[in-house]
């Protein structure tokens, strides 16, 4: 995006919202593997030589249609549905609170039921059309045990993992809230087009580490790329880290998904301060890591994002130390203007300044799209989001959302 993008200040319509469908979940099916869901049937008494095809025929339901209820599902007999109605669950979670931009930016407050004897969570996902594609900002974990000193998510503690389940939800619930679904009247088997889909794009940029919570993660993002279901291409999958150098090899090996790094700063004594996990893996086994990384080429590269601090690592040498440390691999640079929030020493670095380092990488052949505008007005309507339940913690979604909003969207 350019500088030049900027989007007038939304103003945020309040939309309806669902209603929560059942206070003590069952087991849900969505976010199991094919393995997973056959030993959940036959657990539950469906016969061995039945298993692959209800298997199937589920699948299709939950991840071609994107139905929510058993009883939707017109070619699954009616004792089989009410079989599957009183073991188990497909449905959605409770939107707290839906947004709908002015520019289409939608936004929606989910809370997850307590996993255990934990309590109800809420996470956000963004949902941000733009020109020819449509990109999803998806949370990985509910706060984060690290503490990068610029983040805000950073400042408070981890709540706990998302499962499966809850990661592949946020997909699902965009994509029913967005009509992204193929009608319930198309023939069975019909698949929305690539090409019409709302939802082209996700980024593992919301709360939380995904390389953290790396089973769940792996496993949401096999299912949201599995060509009989949802179909995202990996290539149109982008998973953000703060740099957990042994997964981002298993997520080369075992997911495929495109990779974005936070790397924010090119000295090892300043990205100890900025991204503390650097202590543990330092820039060089990081580069090697990226490097390593299966199946870059000039069509598949990986994006490193850069937060523009004010005189912290927004000088030219920086910029300089930057071109270096990317020598030889395939790399698209994201300037992300700092999003303050309350309680931050750090400042955005001037707008100027930013442009002088855009300049230099970009003349170095680097294409370094500025992420900007859209954040900060995006940012300024947040302050709209006015959820009883979450009046506390307004601050902690303000700049989470610029967060995610400032990171969307990957070629
Ligand atoms: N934990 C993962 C993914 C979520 S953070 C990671 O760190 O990569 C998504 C991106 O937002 C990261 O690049 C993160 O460094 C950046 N970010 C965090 N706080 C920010 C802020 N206040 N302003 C701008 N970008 C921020
Ligand atoms: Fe966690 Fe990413 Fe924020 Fe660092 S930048 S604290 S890893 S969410």
């Amino acid at each position: 995006m350019s500088a030049t993008d900027v989007i007038t200040p939304s103003r945020l319509k309040p939309m309806p919202v669902s209603q929560p469908v059942e206070l003590a979940p069952k087991p849900s099916l969505i976010g199991l593997t094919r393995e997973e869901m056959a030993a959940a049937l036959k657990e539950k008494g469906v016969a061995d030589k039945q298993i692959k095809m209800r298997v199937s025929q589920l699948w299709n339901w939950i991840y071609v249609r994107g139905v929510s209820n058993f009883d939707d599902m017109a070619n699954v007999s009616k004792d089989m549905r009410e079989m599957l109605k009183t073991h188990f669950t497909i449905a959605r979670p409770e939107i707290v609170e839906e947004q709908v931009s002015n520019d289409g930016t939608r936004k929606w407050l989910l809370r997850f039921p307590p996993r255990g004897a934990g309590r109800p969570v809420e996470i956000e996902a963004v949902y941000i059309p733009e020109e020819g594609r449509g990109t999803l900002c998806i949370s990985s974990q509910v706060g984060c045990s690290l503490t990068c000193s610029f983040c805000h998510t950073g400042t408070q503690r981890l709540v706990r993992n998302l499962t499966a389940e809850e990661i592949l939800s946020q997909l699902l619930l965009a994509r029913d809230r967005l009509g992204d679904f193929p009608d319930r009247e198309a023939p069975q088997g019909t698949i929305m087009p690539a090409e019409g889909r709302k939802v082209s794009n996700i980024v593992m940029m919301g709360m939380g580490e995904p390389l953290y919570n790396f089973d769940s993660v792996k496993t949401a993002l096999l299912i949201a790329s599995d060509g009989d279901g949802l179909s995202l291409s990996k290539r149109r999958i982008t998973l953000s880290t703060s740099g957990v150098v042994p997964e981002i090899y298993r997520t080369g090996d075992e997911i495929g998904v495109m990779l974005a790094i936070s790397l924010h700063a090119v000295r090892d004594d300043l990205r100890d301060m900025l991204v503390p996990i650097n202590k543990k893996y330092p820039l060089k086994e990081l580069m090697d890591a990226c490097r390593a990384y299966p199946g870059l080429s000039n069509a598949r590269r990986i994006t490193f994002e850069y937060v523009m601090l004010k005189g912290v690592n927004d000088s030219l040498e920086d910029a300089k130390g930057l071109i270096q440390l990317l020598k030889g691999i395939p790399a698209k640079i994201n300037l992300i203007p700092f999003n303050p929030w309350p309680g931050t020493n750090y400042q955005c670095s001037d707008w100027e300044q930013i442009e002088k380092f855009a300049d230099f990488i970009n003349s170095a052949g680097y294409a370094s799209p500025i992420r900007t505008p859209r954040g900060r007005d995006i940012l300024a309507a947040c302050g709209q989001l006015k959820s009883e339940s979450e009046r506390m913690r307004k601050t902690e979604r303000l700049a989470f959302e610029a967060m995610m909003i400032a990171n969307h969207g990957e070629d």
